[in-house]
């Protein structure tokens, strides 16, 4: 045995598991277990990404002036105090370590992200997580875990994997009422999806201790780049700046973000197709016995009659080339999180569904032209 040993909470942490990507035995799967664009990123960040590839000898600049400079003028934010990371993970855990250490808090939402917790041990800190209702954030829960020691709360909004939201008069009041001390993170993920809301913005303008978070990786379709970005007050952008790695973004990352930031055209495409595909995928589920809360975001929280009926489902899918993600380890073992694909994967994964029900007979969903001809193949 060693005499090395990592500081307390390390070994508390459950590595991050991602969603799947492949199923044994199966060549051509639907991957929609990641919250992944189905159509991918804008052509001109693509572009941009090769371009990036002939000057890869070059040391990247270290301030990202120029992609803080887009986003700024995109949102009507102070490109001074905005923050770039290695995804938005890599900000909440600037976040974390900068803000929290051993004797503080960490509050988090009973199904919020599992990054809050992990990072929150990493740093050394106690996470505490705190009761939502009917899978919606409850501001006077997280008010009352607030003590003394508490550093940090996180807030997802829309909520993943709930893709529920809390309302703008809620998020006001819990940015109004938290005490000083605390620093409250609006992790705005999702916030592309929701057209008109700012994701916190005019709260983050409005107090010191509100901070907001978002990425490049959902709406943008670049998860596989890794950007993301905070905006909070200078003081506390220069506190995060002094952690971050002076190169922490390439020139590519740098380069495809501010690209995929200007083709407004593809952000507006995706956006009225993920409205158009989630409520359809969502009604034609309800009609086979699968609610779902009106979603956010750019995917659906199935709920299942039971634990056993949503992991049977979820092998069925599989089976079938279909990876959805289980959210057990998010509190919600009864619920499948699916998300948004382009049309013929939302219908095929609505149609194995009604296959794993046993259908419902004259449903809008069993009308569907595709599932007909899918049946009379079939038999
Ligand atoms: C996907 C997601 C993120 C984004 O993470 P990146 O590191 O930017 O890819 C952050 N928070 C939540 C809740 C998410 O679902």
């Amino acid at each position: 045995m060693t005499k090395i040993e990592p500081q307390p909470g390390i070994m508390q942490i459950k590595p991050y598991v991602g969603g799947a990507s492949s199923v044994e035995g199966v060549a051509n799967v639907i991957k929609l277990s990641s919250n992944e664009n189905p159509f991918g990123p804008s052509p001109d960040a693509i572009e941009a990404f090769q371009r990036a590839g002939r000057e890869l000898h070059r040391y990247p600049n270290t301030d990202h002036a120029s992609l803080r400079a887009a986003i700024g003028e995109l949102h009507k934010l102070d490109p001074d105090r905005i923050i770039c990371g290695v995804g938005s993970d890599e900000v909440i855990t600037f976040l974390c370590q900068c803000y929290s250490g051993p004797g503080t808090e960490v509050i988090y939402t009973e199904h919020g992200f599992s990054m809050y917790r992990i990072s929150a041990l990493a740093a050394g800190a106690t996470p505490v997580k705190v009761p939502e209702r009917e899978r919606m954030v409850d501001v006077d829960e997280i008010l009352k875990a607030v003590t003394e020691q508490t550093s940090l709360v996180f807030v997802t909004n829309p909520g993943n994997p709930t893709g529920t939201m809390v309302s703008q008069a809620e998020l006001a009041r819990l940015a109004r009422e938290l005490p000083d001390h605390v620093l409250l993170v609006l992790d705005g993920a999702y916030v592309e999806y929701v057209d008109g809301f700012d994701g916190g913005a005019r709260l983050v303008n409005k107090y010191d201790n509100v901070f907001m978070t978002r990425t490049f990786s959902k709406m943008y379709g670049l998860g596989g780049l890794r950007i993301g970005w905070g905006y909070g007050a200078a003081e506390v952008i220069d506190v995060l700046n002094r952690v971050r790695g002076p190169f922490n973004l390439s020139m590519a990352q740098q380069a495809a973000a501010e690209a995929a930031l200007q083709d407004r055209d593809h952000v507006a495409r995706c956006l009225s197709e993920n409205t158009r595909l989630r409520s359809w995928l969502a009604e034609a589920l309800a009609e086979l016995g699968v609610p779902s809360d009106t979603s956010c975001a750019n995917f659906i929280l199935a709920r299942f009659a039971s634990a056993e009926e949503a992991t049977d489902c979820n092998a069925f899918l599989q089976e079938q080339g279909i990876i959805v993600r289980m959210v057990a380890g998010y509190g919600l073992p009864h619920c499948l999180r699916i998300t948004i694909g382009d049309e013929a994967s939302c219908r095929r994964v609505a149609h194995m569904i009604g296959r794993f029900k046993g259908g419902v007979p004259g449903s809008k969903l069993m009308l569907l032209e595709e599932d007909r001809l899918d049946d009379e193949a079939a038999s």
